[in-house]
C-alpha cells in the first residue's frame, strides 16, 4: 500500500495552501483558530462572511459532483483540502450540517426539484442546516422517535421536540426525523421532512453546555408545517434516508479532522514543557501513545480512501468513528494530567476556558454524538464481522 499522495495531489495541496494564505488574511485573519469544539458561536457573522468568501472561490462543498455545484475533488483531494484547511487555522464551518449531511442525503435519495431548490444555497452558504434526530427517549434507539406529522392538504404539519440539535438557534432549515405512519412498524413509519426553522410553530431554547457555550438546544415544533414535497423519500421510508445521513456523518467528512488533532496535540507538548512536566515518564509515555494514535489514524484514512479514485468509503470506515472519538476523549484527559492543578483555573470573569481545557469539556462527548461508542460497536459486530443481530425490544 502506497502511503503517500501522488505529485498531482501535492500540487493541488500546495493551490490550496497558498489560496488559504492569501484569503484568511486582512478582514478575515482573526477568525484563525475560532469557532470550534466549545467555542461554536464565536463570531458567527463574520464565519458567515467567510464563508460567502469560501463559496465564491469555488472552495464549498469541494466533494459534492461537479453537477450539484460542488468540485467534484476525490477522497484524498478533499483529504488535503480539510488537512490544509486546519494547518491554516481555518474557522469552524458554521455550514457543515448542510455540506456534509444534508446535502449528500438530498444529492442521493432527493429529487431533481429537491436538488434544485436546495443545493444551490448551501453550496452558497446562504442556507445554515441542522439536524432533528434524537429525542429525550430516542437517541440510540432512533427509529423511536415520537415526533409526529400529518399532511394537512398541500403542508405536513409538525409536533414533537427533539433534542441535542446542534448549531439549532442559528439555522434556517432542519432536517426532521419524524412519525407519519402510525399503523406501521416502527422503522416503516418514519419520513425525513425539510423543515423550515424560522416559523411561529418552531422554538429553539439552547442548551448551556459543560463548555460554556450552547452549541445545541432543544427545539419544539408544535403545529410547524412545511410544504408536502419537502419531504426525502416516500412517506415510511424516513429510516433509510435517515441511515444514509448517518454513513455520511460518520464518514468522509471526518477523514480530514487529523490535522485539528495534530494543532491539539502540539498544544499539550508545548504546555508540558511549559510545565516541565516533559520528565514525567508516564506523561511521556501518554504524549508518545497520542502520537502513535495519531499516525494509526492516518494511516487507516490512507486504507480507507483505498482506490484514489474511489467515490465511496468501504467498510473499513466503520471503525473510524470509534477510534478517533476514543482517542480524542483520551487526548482531553491526557491535556488535563499535563497541565495539572492549572486545567482546573480560569483567569476570573467571563471564565473564557483555554483551547485545552475546551478540548476536555468537548471531548467527552465526541464518543457520544453520530453514534455512541456501544452503537458503533453493534455496528461493527453486526455489519463488519457478521455476528448474530442484537435482539431488539418486542422482536
Ligand atoms: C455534542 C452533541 C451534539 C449532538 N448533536 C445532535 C444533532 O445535531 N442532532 C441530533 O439529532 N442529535 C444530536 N446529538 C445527540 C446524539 O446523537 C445522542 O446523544 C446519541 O445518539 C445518544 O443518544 P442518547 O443521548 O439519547 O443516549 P442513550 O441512547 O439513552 O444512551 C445512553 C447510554 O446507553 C448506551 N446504549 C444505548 N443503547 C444501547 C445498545 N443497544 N447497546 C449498548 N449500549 C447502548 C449508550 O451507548 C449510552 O452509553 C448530539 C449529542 C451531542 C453530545
Amino acid at each position: 500500500m502506497d502511503l503517500r499522495f501522488s505529485d498531482a495531489d501535492e500540487a493541488f495541496r500546495r493551490e490550496v495552501a497558498a489560496w488559504l494564505a492569501e484569503n484568511l488574511a486582512g478582514e478575515f485573519a482573526p477568525l484563525r483558530g475560532r469557532g470550534g469544539p466549545g467555542d461554536e458561536s464565536a463570531l458567527l457573522d463574520e464565519r458567515r462572511q467567510w464563508e460567502g468568501r469560501v463559496a465564491a472561490a469555488g472552495w464549498a462543498c469541494v466533494g459534492w459532483p461537479t453537477a450539484c455545484g460542488g468540485r467534484g475533488l476525490t477522497l484524498p483531494q478533499q483529504m488535503i483540502f480539510y488537512e490544509e484547511y486546519a494547518r491554516a487555522g481555518g474557522p469552524g464551518r458554521i455550514g457543515h450540517i448542510g455540506e456534509h449531511l444534508l446535502g449528500p442525503t438530498v444529492i442521493a435519495f432527493g429529487t431533481p426539484a429537491q436538488k434544485a431548490r436546495f443545493l444551490p444555497p448551501i453550496v452558497r452558504a446562504e442556507e445554515i442546516w441542522c439536524q432533528g434526530y434524537s429525542e429525550p427517549n430516542a437517541g440510540s434507539d432512533l427509529a423511536n422517535v415520537q415526533t409526529k406529522a400529518v399532511l394537512d392538504g398541500d403542508h405536513w404539519v409538525i409536533t414533537g421536540q427533539k433534542i441535542w440539535t446542534s448549531g439549532a438557534q442559528w439555522s434556517d432549515w432542519c432536517f426532521v426525523l419524524c412519525r407519519t405512519e402510525p399503523a406501521a412498524p416502527s422503522h416503516q413509519a418514519l419520513s425525513y421532512l425539510l423543515v423550515p426553522m424560522r416559523q411561529p410553530g418552531v422554538e429553539v431554547r439552547p442548551i448551556v453546555q459543560m463548555t460554556g457555550d450552547s452549541e445545541f438546544s432543544e427545539v419544539f415544533f408544535d403545529g410547524a408545517r412545511t410544504a408536502a414535497d419537502h419531504i426525502v423519500g416516500k412517506p415510511g421510508e424516513g429510516w433509510k434516508v435517515a441511515m444514509g445521513t448517518l454513513a455520511f456523518e460518520r464518514g468522509a467528512s471526518t477523514l480530514g479532522q487529523q490535522l485539528n488533532f495534530q494543532n491539539e496535540l502540539d498544544q499539550v507538548v508545548a504546555a508540558a514543557k511549559q510545565h516541565g512536566v516533559n520528565a514525567d515518564p508516564v506523561l511521556r509515555q501518554r504524549i508518545a501513545d497520542a502520537w502513535i494514535g495519531l499516525r494509526i489514524m492516518r494511516f487507516n484514512a490512507f486504507r480507507t480512501l483505498g482506490d484514489p479514485d474511489r467515490a465511496e468509503l468501504g467498510r473499513e470506515a466503520l471503525i473510524t468513528k470509534l477510534y478517533w472519538a476514543t482517542w480524542h476523549r483520551t487526548l482531553g484527559k491526557l491535556a488535563m494530567d499535563v497541565l495539572g492543578p492549572a486545567g482546573e483555573i480560569t483567569a476570573g470573569a467571563p471564565y473564557e476556558l483555554t483551547a485545552l481545557q475546551r478540548l476536555f469539556l468537548f471531548s467527552r462527548s465526541d464518543t457520544i454524538y453520530a453514534g455512541t461508542n456501544q452503537i458503533q460497536r453493534n455496528i461493527i459486530a453486526e455489519r463488519a464481522l457478521g455476528l448474530p443481530r442484537e435482539p431488539r425490544p418486542g422482536k
